[in-house]
């Protein structure tokens, strides 16, 4: 069983709330108790477990909330039954508990609200949680809000679309955004969206659809990809082939397996 420590480098949060995303997803919210901690929307935390004979495991986790609210850092942890560190976020950890953090932490892979852009978001599985971080920034920079954007995000079924209600509310208020969802394994009946996984002609769709968006005169697109290692590959690979500058595709890869 893991506990906490806190050593040099590394802080205390305490978790506020955990809350059930999906079947095998949930959000911890945490509360850094050395007061709010800035960040920008893509960024990640480390976070540490200790045994109490001394064993360590660290991991990586994206934060999903918004850097418009640095008191309350949320991540969103998808449960790997034979890991490590997701299984005891998930059967273990609990309001009130305390988590060891270091952060933030990640530069090219961030994204500050800036104008006289375009984004086009590519996610795999739990790899849209940073691409949300970036979505809540969008909704709560006023200069963000301007910037048209689409979200391609690829799930397995529809029970493992995470963020789903306010991803649907997201698209509903706002015409300049559009979520493209994709689900590879199964679908339900009267499903109208994609049916497979992301390729080349799904970015360049998604590419027409965010060219349609805001001002005719648009402005450089800006792509980001998260998700297990070859979705990311294969994504950035479409992207560059569909003319987006390779300097603005930035990726972030989450883990081995695929979507
Ligand atoms: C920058 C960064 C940000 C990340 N952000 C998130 C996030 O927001 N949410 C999230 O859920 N995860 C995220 N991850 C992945 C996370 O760090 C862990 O790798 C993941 O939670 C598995 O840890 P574990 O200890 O449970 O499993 P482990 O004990 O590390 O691995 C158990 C088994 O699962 C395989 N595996 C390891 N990682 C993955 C993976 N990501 N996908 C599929 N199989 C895997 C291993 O090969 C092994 O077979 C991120 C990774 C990086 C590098």
């Amino acid at each position: 069983m893991f506990g906490s420590r806190s050593n040099i480098g590394w802080q205390v949060a305490s978790v506020a709330a955990v809350k059930r995303e999906t079947g095998d997803v949930k959000t911890f919210m945490l509360e850094p108790e050395g007061g709010p901690m800035s960040f920008v929307a893509g960024q990640h935390i480390d976070v540490r477990l200790t045994a109490p004979d001394g064993y360590q495991a660290q991991r990586s986790y994206s934060i999903a909330s918004a850097p418009e609210r640095p008191g309350c850092i949320d991540i969103t942890i998808e449960l790997l039954e034979d890991g490590e560190v997701s299984p005891y976020f998930h059967y273990v950890v609990e309001p009130g508990d305390q988590i060891e953090f270091r952060g933030p932490i990640g530069g090219p892979f961030t994204w500050r609200a800036r104008k006289g852009t375009r984004l086009l978001l590519i996610g795999g599985g739990s790899g849209v949680v940073p691409l949300m971080s970036m979505l809540r920034h969008r909704v709560a920079s006023e200069k963000a809000v301007e910037v048209p954007a689409v979200l391609l995000y690829s799930s397995r079924t529809d029970h493992h679309i995470i963020y789903r209600g306010e991803l649907a509310d997201m698209d509903a208020a706002d015409e300049d955004l559009k979520v493209i969802h994709t689900l590879t394994r199964h679908q339900p009946p009267g499903w109208t969206g994609r049916r497979r996984r992301v390729d080349l002609e799904m970015v360049r769709d998604a590419l027409g659809v965010l060219g349609d968006l805001g001002d005719a005169d648009g402005g450089e697109v800006l792509c980001y990809i998260c998700g297990p290692s070859d979705f990311v590959e294969n994504s950035a690979m479409f992207a560059v082939e569909l003319g987006i500058a390779a300097e603005n595709v930035m990726t972030e890869r989450f883990g081995p397996t695929g979507t």
